[in-house]
């Protein structure tokens, strides 16, 4: 293990090994991944790994639509020697009550307004797309072409590769025990392996965010919670978009090996550390998916899972350094969106930590906007 570093990087998830590539690529030296486990063993392999351009915010739209221009040539931009999956099939977001109807209106009108093509469709409309969709109960959809799935161990694997290439040191089943800091200073990171000096920590450590936050003394004010998904036996190609309702708190889509990957966000999901799976899901999650998709009934299934959302109070992430102590930074809170978002967390983050201008405005998702109650609701979750 190196003793010291430019910046070290806690967390070897999506965000983390895409803050380092970029970081490297701008031609920092020394950057180091540490990781507990393996890579993308938090919530970024847990995901659905569902991209979408459709939000209700303008700062989750750009920050999405960034994200979803690379993936289209992250294989080539990464070098990567196998291949990240990206399959845009679409997302068919249904609405089943006025208010998420009339959301809707005004979700299409923004995301048109950034060149995001979404359309607002009837019911026939959304039955062209989804045949077997049941339209009982709904409104009214959207549906964006561009938006679709990717392979979430294949992306982190393609950034960390190309961040090795350039020079990174990632350290993985390393855990980071403590931060070092003297006089409001980031001064090093102590591992269960050794100690690094740096003058700069960044905080992508997903659920566990919180954690690290107290490292340094500060109480962030993030969450975690967890969510459960499940994966079905592989079938014929059958559903071609994702399949979303936020009142109905549900996602489904078919990869493209076959398998139906779905979730939900079930109330009253524990607000701590446990990732354990439940029945109430499993029944949930079965109940309304095949009130919404009646034939995924005779669809048999393999596996059931969990993993951590860190949660902000407007579901908008946190970027950028904190106030409180200087040289630390935080790529957290990503509210159930942070894998679509990887590679602007990527750049933006790098532009952040070496005080460039950056590509998006995110002074507005600073850790001082809970402060000063600056807040911009997202609407459009599961
Ligand atoms: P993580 O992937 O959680 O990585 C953080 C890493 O930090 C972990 O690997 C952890 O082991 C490590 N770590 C923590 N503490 C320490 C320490 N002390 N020392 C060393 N290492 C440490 N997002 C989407 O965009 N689309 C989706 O469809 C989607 N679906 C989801 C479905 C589910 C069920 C869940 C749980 C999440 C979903 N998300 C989705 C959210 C997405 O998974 C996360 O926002 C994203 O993966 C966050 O990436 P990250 O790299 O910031 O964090």
């Amino acid at each position: 293990m190196i003793k010291t570093a430019d910046v070290v990087i806690i967390g070897g998830g999506i965000s983390g090994c895409a803050i380092a590539y970029n970081l490297l690529k701008k031609g920092v030296r020394d950057i180091v991944v540490i990781e507990k486990a393996y890579l993308a063993s938090g919530a970024t392999g847990r995901c659905g790994a569902g991209i979408r351009q459709q939000w209700g915010t303008e700062m989750n739209c750009r920050i999405s639509k960034l994200s979803s221009d690379f993936f289209e040539h992250a294989n080539e931009e990464l070098a990567y020697e196998g291949d990240i999956e990206f399959k845009q099939g679409g997302y068919l977001i249904v609405s089943s009550t006025e208010k998420e109807h009339e959301q809707f209106k005004k979700n299409v009108a923004l995301q048109n307004s950034l060149g995001i093509q979404s359309k607002l469709l009837d019911l026939d409309e959304a039955k062209e797309i989804v045949p077997f969709l049941n339209t009982e109960g709904l409104i009214s959809a959207t549906f964006h072409q561009k938006d679709g799935h990717l392979n979430p161990f294949h992306t982190t694997q393609a950034f960390a590769n190309a961040a090795k290439r350039l020079g990174a040191h990632i350290y993985t089943y390393t855990e980071v025990i403590d931060i070092i800091v003297e006089e409001g200073k980031i001064r090093g990171v102590k591992t269960n392996k050794g100690d690094i000096s740096t003058n700069v920590v960044v905080n992508a450590a997903g659920g566990y965010s919180q954690l690290i936050g107290n490292m340094v003394g500060l109480d962030l004010p993030v969450y975690s919670e967890r969510h459960q998904i499940l994966v079905t036996e592989p079938v014929e190609p059958v559903l071609g978009p994702m399949v979303m309702s936020f009142s109905l708190n549900l996602y489904c889509q078919q990869v493209p090996h076959g398998s139906i990957i779905m979730g939900r966000g079930d109330e009253g999901e524990p607000r701590d550390l446990r990732i354990t799976s439940g029945w109430h899901f499993l029944e949930e999650m079965t109940k309304t998916i095949t009130k919404v998709l009646p034939p995924l009934k005779d669809v048999r299934l393999l596996r059931q899972w969990a993993g951590l959302y860190n949660m902000t109070p407007d579901r908008q992430p946190i970027y950028g350094p904190v106030d409180e102590v200087e040289g630390f930074y935080l790529a957290i809170g990503y509210s159930g969106h942070g894998f679509m978002f990887g590679p602007a967390t990527g750049l933006l983050m790098a532009e952040s930590i070496l005080g460039e201008e950056t590509t998006l405005p995110i002074d507005m998702l600073h850790l001082n906007r809970f402060k000063k109650g600056e807040l911009i609701f997202e609407p459009s979750v599961v």
